[in-house]
């Protein structure tokens, strides 16, 4: 999808830090991260957000939380835990929309849902 700076990422239009890739998907560092390790799990498929995940799409989001253990595994946080975070529209404050599976650890996280 052009203008999709995700899509720029997977084309190798611009530069990542990538940690992983295979045939569906591909993992890099978050450019502003939030955590000492932020990684985000990126479909090569454009997809927009989960609004327009369809049924056809099931096995592919199975595969990137996979991934996202994988990768949660290599990072050293098996013990200590992370966060998995699908952001979907205005509210969650998604800034890309090319469906993406943030990964963060390395910290408490201590935002809870009943907080403000
Ligand atoms: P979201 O708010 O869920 O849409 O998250 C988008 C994330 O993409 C943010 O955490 C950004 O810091 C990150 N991001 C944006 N552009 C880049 C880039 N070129 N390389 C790596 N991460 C990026
Ligand atoms: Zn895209």
């Amino acid at each position: 999808m052009e203008n999709c700076i995700f899509c720029s990422i997977i084309s190798e239009k611009i530069p990542a830090q990538i940690v992983y890739t295979d045939e569906q998907v591909v993992a890099f560092k978050d450019i502003h991260p939030a955590a000492p390790v932020h990684i985000l799990v990126i479909p090569r498929r454009h997809i927009e957000s989960v609004n327009v995940v369809q049924a056809q799409d099931e096995t592919l989001l199975g595969h990137m939380v996979n991934v996202a253990g994988i990768i949660a595994r290599q990072q050293g946080l098996e013990h200590k835990g992370y966060r998995l975070v699908i952001n979907t529209g205005p509210d969650s404050g998604q800034t890309v929309f090319h469906i993406h599976l943030h990964i963060l650890g390395g910290r408490k996280m201590p935002f809870r849902f009943d907080e403000e």
